[in-house]
């Protein structure tokens, strides 16, 4: 199985598959570097995709609007989502899991690799 992950950074996707191979991840990565790219990879990969990593602050279409125009498909809203964002305060999180209640994890940037294995471990696969 494979870990999309998604943010505009270059450097940030390889900081977040670095860190998600050291924890013991032997699958692969996808990559998109906004929501459109991400509805994309998601669209034709679902199916080995058993992790999403979302970032929220992109250009074209936002992370936020990516996990609300998945949600809305449903062989798309089975695959979990976690969003990894420099967005850290507590009204910021409590907002995005109002608007987003099937949402499975929130780690605020810049995060540890205990933070992100404890967010993400259980959806590896
Ligand atoms: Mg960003």
């Amino acid at each position: 199985m494979k870990v999309l992950i998604v943010d505009d950074s270059m450097t940030q996707r390889k900081m977040i598959s670095e860190v998600i191979a050291k924890i013991g991840f032997k699958g692969g990565f996808l990559e998109a570097s906004d929501g459109n790219e991400a509805i994309d990879q998601l669209g034709k990969n679902f199916r080995d995709i058993c992790l999403v990593v979302t970032d929220l602050n992109m250009p074209n279409l936002s992370g936020d609007k990516f996990i609300e125009a998945v949600a809305k498909v449903p062989p798309l809203a089975k695959v979990p989502v976690v969003v990894v964002s420099i967005e850290g305060t507590q009204e910021k999180i409590d907002s995005i899991y109002a608007k987003h209640p099937g949402l499975a994890g929130y780690v605020k940037k810049p995060f540890t690799a205990d933070e992100l294995k404890a967010a993400i471990s259980k959806f590896l696969k």
